[in-house]
């Protein structure tokens, strides 16, 4: 279900965008104070906040430039006041959208879901150009040439890179040493297959919690390696 944040003082007015919205299938939360609504905003996953302008605490502009310091997802801004909209408009704040009360509920609920999908589409847009390859804990980036494991970047020398990433995408397969040098060092005359081991040794180090009881790449002893899946 997608979370909606409704960041609004006038109890009325956001009880009713939230009965409209948890009747077309969103997860609605309220928060009536400016400053309340900033925290949630920042320590919560959701997918759009629709956030009024005039609040106690902290006003509509400096929650929106601070939810955008940090996040990217779809704000809409509503106000009482036509003029404030035009200001705001003005300012850049980077809301994805403006909305002057009163609005009728099935309004806001059509701009909802079209901002949601515009972001899913950018979202999506972004997968498909990164070429991702997750095995359990560990995260290949192979555009971009990075590696997390549990969350965590770490650094691989270009060799090490594509030897993690070669056994990572063909996992439970026993590679030789002597595949396994072909394949990433190819023709390069530097080295020989004890190069292999060597790098087998720093990736672990850095990929195993245990570099003697490795849960990724097994030795498969008298044979070569395998990435276990
Ligand atoms: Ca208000």
């Amino acid at each position: 279900m997608r979370k909606i944040l409704i960041i609004e003082d006038e109890t009325a007015i956001a009880d009713l965008e939230r009965d409209y919205l948890e009747l077309s299938g969103f997860g609605v939360q309220i928060e009536n104070s400016g400053d309340k609504g900033l925290v949630r905003a920042l320590q919560e996953e959701f997918d759009l906040i629709i956030l009024d302008l005039m609040l106690p605490g902290l006003d509509g502009f400096e929650i929106c430039r601070k939810i955008r310091e940090k996040k990217n997802l779809p704000i809409i801004m509503v106000s009482a006041k036509k003029d404030d909209i035009d200001k705001i408009r003005g300012l850049g704040l980077g809301a994805d959208d403006y909305m002057t009360k009163p609005f009728s509920p099935s309004e806001l609920v059509a701009r909802v879901k079209a901002h949601l999908a515009r972001y899913e589409r950018l979202v999506n847009s972004n997968v498909q150009e990164n070429d991702i390859v997750e095995v359990r804990g560990i995260k290949i980036d192979k555009t971009a040439r990075r590696v997390w494991i549990d969350g965590e970047e770490k650094n691989f020398t270009t060799k090490e890179f594509d030897l993690l990433t070669f056994l990572a995408q063909n996992p439970n397969h026993v590679f030789t040493k002597e595949e396994l040098f072909k394949e990433i060092w190819d023709m390069e005359s530097i080295g020989d297959i004890a190069t292999v081991t060597v790098h087998i040794k720093k990736i672990r180090e850095k990929i195993e919690k245990q570099s003697s009881k490795p849960q990724y790449i097994e030795t498969i002893w008298g044979v070569g390696y395998r990435f276990k899946m």
